[in-house]
């Protein structure tokens, strides 16, 4: 879905500020770092052997309506949420996590797992202002991986 149609879909419901113009779109980012070890099966190189990272996910959030305060949500709470998300896989070996039982765990992966779990959390905090646009796994400066559905 291209971000305009998203943002017209919206509507003009609920509470809060809207840009002056209407369907306007503010994105926040925020960056949650984590370590783990996984192993890339079937991998013809070094990918294969166990190894580890330190990751940074990078996640995106999108709205159109800010609070009485100007934010789309408080950075702190959005970080707060991350966390739980994402603390699930830090410090963990990847390939045991039930998450990644049907493939591996992967950049890719993991950025379409914190994805989904966290639109799943903010839907039960009940954050309708908002939902997640991408997450970016980072698993090097130069090595990274973005997922959005
Ligand atoms: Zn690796």
């Amino acid at each position: 879905m291209r971000v305009w149609d998203w943002a017209c879909r919206m509507g003009h419901e609920g509470e809060g500020i809207e840009f002056p113009g209407g369907a306007s779109l503010i994105e926040l980012t925020v960056e949650i770092p984590f370590s783990a070890a996984h192993r890339i099966e079937g991998h013809p190189g070094p990918c294969a052997r166990l190894h580890g990272h330190n990751y940074r996910a990078l996640v995106t959030v999108a709205g159109e309506r800010l609070d009485s305060l100007g934010m789309l949500v408080d950075f702190g709470e959005l970080k707060d949420l991350c966390s739980q998300v994402i603390g699930d896989l830090d410090h963990q070996y990847l390939n045991e996590l039930p998450a990644f039982r049907d493939g591996n765990p992967t950049a890719e992966s993991i950025a379409r797992y914190v994805y989904r779990g966290l639109a799943a959390a903010i839907a039960q905090q009940g954050w309708k202002q908002l939902r997640v646009a991408r997450v970016t796994v980072c698993e090097s400066e130069r090595s990274q991986a973005t997922y959005w559905e």
